[in-house]
């Protein structure tokens, strides 16, 4: 197996987490997607260009090398529905809008996809616990943002169009109240963008396990609407002159959240 993470070890209690962002195919996978799914249309695009400020500003970063489409990072291990209703699982059998992702009888076998589970889900799940471990250790308390995009329409997951910045805490239990409404105090001030609390998105398998306030581990997942920092259909290129104001959005919340660490733990 080629390189199934990239991982960078910063020097603040921050750990941001870039599950979606990966464009490699494994040879099974890409032999048998359908040509509407070759382009990788449910890619988290540009994650790590767009939050390319993060290194400087000290967080740690991992982010995944291999496509959702192979495995889903932020799906657990024994594939429980992370939402009622339409959603795509550890090993999507559909894209987003519904429709099959592999060619019939082309979908890699059980077989093969154990193998994804131990040398890709495996290795990015234990990166995640160390990390978070290192930084409770060495600060005290540990901060995670597990950063998403996904286009803003998509009928066959949610009515209408998504707000901007979509927060998810899984209803509270990720993260202490407070620091989630300091975030949402940010996207506020931001103008020009929509937000919301634990709307469709509440925070993934990520969000949901690592998230231990009463231990001192902090998690907030953004679903950010791909229209705030590029085009959402192909060749879904990258806007800078959409992705510079969000940016600035972007490393509000990270200050925000380190602010929030800051007080709340006393350094
Ligand atoms: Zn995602």
């Amino acid at each position: 197996m080629d390189k199934v993470l990239s991982f960078h070890q910063g020097r603040l209690p921050l750990l941001i987490s870039m599950p979606h962002a990966g464009l490699k195919l494994t040879p099974a996978v890409d032999n048998g997607l359908v040509e509407q799914a070759r382009s990788l249309p449910d890619t988290d695009w540009h994650i790590p260009r767009l939050y390319d400020f993060a290194r400087e500003l000290g967080a740690s970063v991992v982010a995944a090398e291999y496509s959702r489409f192979v495995i889903d990072l932020n799906r657990p291990d024994d594939d429980k529905p992370l939402y009622v209703g339409a959603t795509t699982g550890l090993y999507p059998a559909t894209l987003f809008d519904g429709e099959p992702l592999f060619k019939e009888g082309q979908a890699p076998t059980a077989e093969v996809r154990k193998t994804y589970l131990e040398s890709i889900w495996r290795p990015y799940h234990n990166t995640l616990q160390s990390e978070l471990a290192r930084l409770r250790e060495a600060h005290g308390y540990a901060l995670l943002w597990d950063a998403h995009s996904i286009r803003s329409l998509i009928p066959h997951l949610f009515d209408g169009k998504l707000p901007d910045f979509n927060l998810g805490t899984f209803n509270g239990a990720s993260c202490d109240p407070q620091l989630a409404e300091r975030l949402q105090g940010v996207c506020a001030e931001a103008g020009n963008y929509s937000h919301v609390l634990n709307g469709r998105f509440k925070g993934g398998h990520i969000t949901r396990h690592y998230g231990d306030p009463a231990n001192h581990i902090h998690a907030v997942q953004l679903e950010l609407a791909q229209s705030t920092y590029m085009e959402e259909v192909e060749p879904f290129a990258y806007r800078e002159d959409l992705a510079q104001p969000t940016q600035r959005v972007l490393s509000q919340l990270l200050e925000a959240m380190l602010a929030w660490g800051r007080q709340r733990y006393g350094h």
